[in-house]
């Protein structure tokens, strides 16, 4: 008997974006299964952020879909209608991102910006959202600066927090940009390192990465994009064995 995959949780379908009649995606398609850690990969300028921004509708995209679990991003009911807000902000909810500069709230305590989602997207009471937050700042070392407002903290600090705001929403994935593209690199490894263990721990997770190490080490696959397109894919072991002269290889050898 052949054992089948379940279905998956994210699935993307001949995406397309323009600008001004300029492509910056075309026909992106892929799967990301539960607990899967997928690298999105490429040059600066080739696309990446504007995927993980069509996916949770930051953007729209000009042509495909995509679908978490049973339902299409951006649409409600059977008739393809577009989502009204309320249906879009638990769509997105379900998708938190990590963004490079983290956009914390900079008048909130750490606390606050790690309750605020829970309690005005999900309707979550404010005690137990008080106490899912403690506890997930608890697990990634940051409970005793629960009161402290984010300008106080480090960068990486700062950027561990907004992986627990994102943690707390709790999404179906997570998709981070960047996240560690804006710290200085003594603080780069400490926000790894949180990642490293969610993806130990069976988060699903899209990343955008330039840490190549990281990607290499972490992810179960990794797609290579070039030009709004993905061009190259698989698991690292097996972008690892390309021919030397790839796309793929040149850009992780110029990569470091
Ligand atoms: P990456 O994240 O891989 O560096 P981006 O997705 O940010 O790439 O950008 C891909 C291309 O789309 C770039 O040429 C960028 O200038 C262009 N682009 C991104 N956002 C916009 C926008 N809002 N308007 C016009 N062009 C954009
Ligand atoms: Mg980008």
């Amino acid at each position: 008997m052949s054992e089948s995959l379940p279905p998956p949780l994210l699935r993307v379908e001949s995406l397309g974006k323009s600008f001004a009649g300029r492509p910056v995606l075309s026909d992106i398609s892929f799967n990301v299964h539960a607990a899967e850690v997928i690298g999105l990969i490429g040059r600066s300028g080739s696309g990446k952020s504007t995927l993980l921004r069509c996916l949770n509708r930051l953007e729209h995209p000009d042509t495909g879909q995509i679908w978490l679990a049973d339902e299409e991003i951006g649409f409600q009911g059977t008739k393809r209608h577009p989502a009204r807000a309320g249906t879009l902000a638990r769509q997105r909810a379900a998708m938190s991102m990590v963004f490079q500069h983290f956009n914390l709230w900079p008048h909130r305590t750490v606390l606050q910006n790690v309750t605020e989602g829970p309690t005005s997207v999900r309707g979550v009471p404010r005690d137990i959202a008080i106490a899912q937050a403690m506890a997930i700042l608890t697990r990634i070392g940051l409970e005793s600066k629960a009161q402290a407002y984010p300008a106080t903290l480090s960068g990486g600090q700062q950027q561990r927090v907004s992986i627990a705001r994102a943690l707390a929403m709790q999404p179906r994935l997570i998709l981070f940009d960047e996240p560690t593209s804006a710290l200085d690199p003594e603080l780069v490894g400490e926000v790894l390192s949180v990642m490293t263990d969610l993806a130990g721990s069976g988060t699903t997770m899209l990343v955008v990465t330039h840490e190549m190490r990281f990607a290499l080490r972490v992810c179960h696959r990794i797609l290579f994009l070039d030009q709004g397109r993905i061009v190259d894919q698989g698991t690292p072991a097996a972008l690892l064995q390309r021919p030397p002269d790839t796309a793929i290889r040149r850009f992780l050898a110029s990569s470091g």
